[in-house]
């Protein structure tokens, strides 16, 4: 224990897996109307980034939360949101979420709205593919949270649309995938119109350089909070690798889901076109499946993942961009229709299954073009899988075995660092 704060107490309870049982949500102080919204939601205790992270946000602190998806990470910095709002003005924007995706923007929105059911809060979410004028309208009639794409929000921004002057907290979700999808002019212009003083909660799976440098930007003297290792995978992920030639990984995947059990399945292809050839061939062998990228429309969007979500359509086929905003809990089988060739991809991509302490099934089908990509996915890993192959669907060349590797050792000892973030560069 460092600096003995509350905070630095629960990190240390949370990380023992023998005092994790004894961690509720009251005990990190949060106020009963936002634990009977937990409640209601069917949480019996915080997970481990919300152990970590909301104690130390409670307490007005800046928060780096380095989490894989599927960690709770959006109760982590909601829950200390709406309980900070409570108190105070109401009807004027006071915490703003940057996320990068409408979906994503949508998911955090629903969650506001939940966790938020018995407090007198107005919440809304501005992204574009949308007409403006309903966001304009729901921004001029006053909102206490407003939860935004950048393009969109500086487009309202410039428009005059948005008062952020009595602005106190600014969330950045998943900060890496924004910097990737390139929105790091619009995030930075975001920040310097701001309000300076201001309570900051940054959250991102990865922290490559880029990232850090916007954090060091955005934040002021921050506890930092690491779930997990960004190389590790879900502990209930059954990873099976299957070796196929490339033409024939369509037909094999289509004979695979009709032997596999009827779970909820996503199937996670690079480009948009790769998605729309899957699911065309998936849904001519009879299985009901939708497709799900960023150029289709909207409406088309919301209703493929609404049907995915209801359990009306068994397989969603999407690009990993699109695939970022689905909070669907009992997704049985991931599959990797090609290797991601970043190697990180890999395991956001298996985190979508075996969420929440489940199990779950990620499976591959590799190329002998992939191979390389493989082993970089293992590598990172630490680990490797043996390579299956289907009979009938046997490449035209059979896969070596890999060697066993001995992954290195985690890192003992507690994970919130009392760092001291760099001062703001303004
Ligand atoms: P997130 O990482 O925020 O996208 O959350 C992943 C999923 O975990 C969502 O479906 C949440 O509803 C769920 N979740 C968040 N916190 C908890 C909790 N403490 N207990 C059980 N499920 C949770």
């Amino acid at each position: 224990m460092t600096d003995g704060t509350d905070a630095t107490r629960y990190a240390y309870a949370c990380r023992e897996e023998l005092y994790l049982m004894e961690i509720s949500f009251q005990s990190l102080g949060l106020v009963p109307e936002l634990l009977r919204a937990v409640d209601q939601e069917g949480y019996t205790a915080p997970t481990p980034i919300q152990c970590e992270a909301i104690p130390p946000a409670l307490e007005g602190r800046d928060v780096v939360g380095s989490a894989q998806t599927g960690t709770g990470k959006t109760a982590a910095f909601l829950l200390p949101i709406l309980q900070r709002l409570m108190a105070g003005p109401h009807g004027k924007l006071r915490a703003l979420v940057l996320a990068p995706t409408r979906e994503l923007a949508e998911q955090v929105l629903n969650s506001a709205r939940a966790y938020g059911r018995h407090v007198d809060l107005k919440s809304v979410a501005v992204y574009g593919g949308v007409r403006m004028e309903p966001q304009t309208r729901a921004l001029k009639a006053g909102v206490d949270i407003v939860i935004a794409t950048p393009g969109r929000l500086l487009d309202h921004m410039g428009r005059g649309h948005v008062d952020a002057s009595a602005l106190e907290l600014l969330v950045l979700d998943e900060a890496d995938r924004m910097l990737d999808m390139g929105f790091s002019r619009d995030v930075h212009r975001i920040l310097d119109s701001l309000p300076s003083q201001r309570q900051t909660l940054f959250f991102s799976a990865t922290i490559s350089g880029d990232v850090d440098r916007l954090a060091r930007r955005a934040l002021k003297d921050y506890a930092a909070v690491e779930i997990g290792r960004r190389t590790e995978a879900a502990e209930g992920v059954e990873h099976v690798l299957v070796a196929v030639d490339k033409p024939r990984k369509r037909s094999l995947l289509a004979k695979l889901l009709k032997v596999l059990p009827d779970d909820r399945t996503l199937v996670f292809t690079r480009t948009k076109h790769g998605a729309d050839v899957v699911a065309h061939h998936l849904r001519r062998e009879g299985n009901d499946v939708a497709a799900l990228h960023g150029g289709k429309p909207q409406g088309v969007r919301d209703e493929a993942l609404g049907r995915f979500k209801n359990g009306k359509t068994r397989v969603l086929v999407a690009t990993d961009v699109a695939a970022r905003g689905i909070d669907v809990d009992d997704i049985g089988l991931v599959v990797n229709y090609d290797v991601p060739r970043d190697p990180e991809v890999y395991i956001h991509r298996v985190g979508r299954t075996a969420r929440a302490g489940a199990q779950g099934i990620a499976m591959t089908l590799m190329s002998p073009d992939e191979w390389t990509s493989m082993s970089d996915v293992e590598k990172l890993m630490g680990r490797t899988f043996s390579r299956e192959v289907v009979p009938g669907f046997e490449p035209a060349v059979m896969p070596m075995q890999p060697a066993e590797m001995t992954p290195a050792p985690r890192p003992q000892g507690p994970s919130l660092r009392p760092r001291r973030g760099a001062s703001r560069r303004r």
